[in-house]
């Protein structure tokens, strides 16, 4: 199996059965909603805060309606980010907005199934859809840190 096939799979399993996908988190202390109106792409992201000594995510979970690779990947990002401090989580999301921009792969085994995206940074039209859930992680932890727990972006 080469490469980019074992990456299509990981990719289908994590749309076939997707982990932490779910309309409501209780309690949780940031909802956001993202869209992609390029592809079409809806989703809402609500994070639960822990930790004592610095901020840790204590449980992530998305919903949504969009195309496989958006859901896919927000599937395989709760599953990198749970017990991360916030800043980590962050540094991860950088990682991978890098790595979708065709730039040196770093934190790749942080990135667990992450890494299978790599090859839909190939595809311009797609790299938006594969960001979706990253980008909403960020923004709730930017949200949560600016005081509110309430946000909306669309990417255009
Ligand atoms: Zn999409």
């Amino acid at each position: 199996m080469s490469l980019d096939d074992l990456y299509q799979e990981i990719i289908l399993d994590h749309y076939k059965k997707p982990r932490n996908r779910a309309p409501d988190l209780e309690p949780h202390h940031v909802h956001v909603h993202h869209s992609n109106p390029l592809c079409g792409d809806e989703m809402d992201l609500r994070l639960r805060i822990g930790g004592e000594v610095s901020e840790t995510v204590d449980a992530v979970v998305y919903d949504g309606d969009g195309c496989s690779i958006s859901m896919a990947s927000a599937s395989a990002m709760t599953e990198a980010v749970v017990g991360r401090t916030l800043d980590d989580a962050e540094d991860l999301a950088e990682a991978f907005r890098l790595m979708m921009h065709g730039e040196d792969l770093r934190r790749e085994e942080d990135l667990v199934d992450g890494v299978a995206f790599q090859g839909v940074a190939k595809f311009p039209v797609r790299v938006k859809c594969a960001l979706l859930g990253w980008m909403a992680l960020k923004d709730a932890i930017a949200t949560h840190r600016a005081g509110s727990n309430e946000h909306e972006v669309t990417h255009d």
